[in-house]
């Protein structure tokens, strides 16, 4: 029996695929794509026999039902799903059916739209100083968020915080952000189909982002982006400081700073 790839095609630019990603497509026999974010141009290698199906018009269980059928007849079936499947993926629930039914699969990670956005702000989500924690979340919609995950609370912490699939409810959101910690004056910025040729960044501060983004029109296919990383001000990393010594480098001035750092 073939074993099944997921796959992570990426935020949108066909060439931020993997090159494992590319070739799996290209050899495939039946390719399952999430149609509504996927770059249709990451199948453009794609062999002209494949079948190939958008699951954004299918259930789970048509799903199921095609890479069950598919592997059964000695085909080699991917799924392709946008940037990195871990990150609201909903690629566990078919991984578990797949268990059922002890068909083997395995996962090409993929990178992930909020890296992707990283890379068109010109910005490190973890400056020395500023914020050494990352927030993936989202805001609650048709799908709910655990209470426990409640923004304001996640808030509190003013790390930097990246926000999947809530840019439709920006107005409600600065106004919990703000409510929950993070002061009026906080940097964020709304990056549209990061990496895409039509992407598009609206940048200004939780007081004044919402009014911008509505103006822009940007509706979905979005992230949020809030926190200091954002701003100028930030301390050195350590890492490359010539008086900081580590595995790989001697420090100039050994005695002044113990220990290791944990960047790379
Ligand atoms: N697994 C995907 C996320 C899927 S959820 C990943 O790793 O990126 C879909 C949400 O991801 C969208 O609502 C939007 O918030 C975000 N998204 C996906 N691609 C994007 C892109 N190119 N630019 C900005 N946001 C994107």
């Amino acid at each position: 029996m073939k074993t099944i790839h997921f796959i992570g095609a990426g935020p949108g630019d066909p060439e931020l695929l993997t090159v494992k990603g590319r070739r799996l497509i290209d050899e495939a026999d039946i390719i399952i794509y999430a149609g509504s974010l996927v770059n249709p141009q990451v199948l453009s290698g794609a062999r002209q026999e494949a079948q190939i199906y958008d699951s954004a018009r299918m259930t789970l269980q048509e799903v199921v039902e095609v890479m069950r059928a598919g592997v059964q007849a000695g085909k080699q079936v991917v799924r392709v799903h946008t940037g990195d499947p871990s990150v609201f993926g909903a690629h566990r629930e078919q991984m578990a059916e797949l268990d059922k039914l002890g068909i083997p699969y395995d996962v090409v990670p993929g990178v992930s739209s909020f890296l992707a956005a990283a890379a068109s702000l010109k910005r490190e989500y973890t400056l020395p100083g500023v914020s050494q924690t990352v927030i993936l979340t989202r805001m609650e919609g048709r799908t709910p968020v655990p209470e426990l995950e409640e923004i304001g609370s996640l808030a509190a912490h003013q790390a930097t915080m990246i926000l999947f699939l809530s840019v439709s409810q920006i107005g409600i959101l600065c106004q919990r952000l703000r409510q929950g910690g993070y002061p009026a004056d906080t940097p964020a910025a709304v990056v549209y189909k990061a990496s895409w040729e039509d992407e598009q960044i609206v940048a200004g501060t939780l007081e004044d982002l919402a009014e911008k983004v509505e103006k822009a029109g940007i509706r979905r296919t979005a992230l949020v982006t809030v926190g200091r990383f954002l701003g100028d001000r930030f301390e050195r990393s350590k890492l490359y400081d010539a008086a900081f010594t580590h595995g790989y480098r001697e420090g100039k001035v050994p005695d002044t700073v113990p220990g290791k750092t944990g960047g790379a």
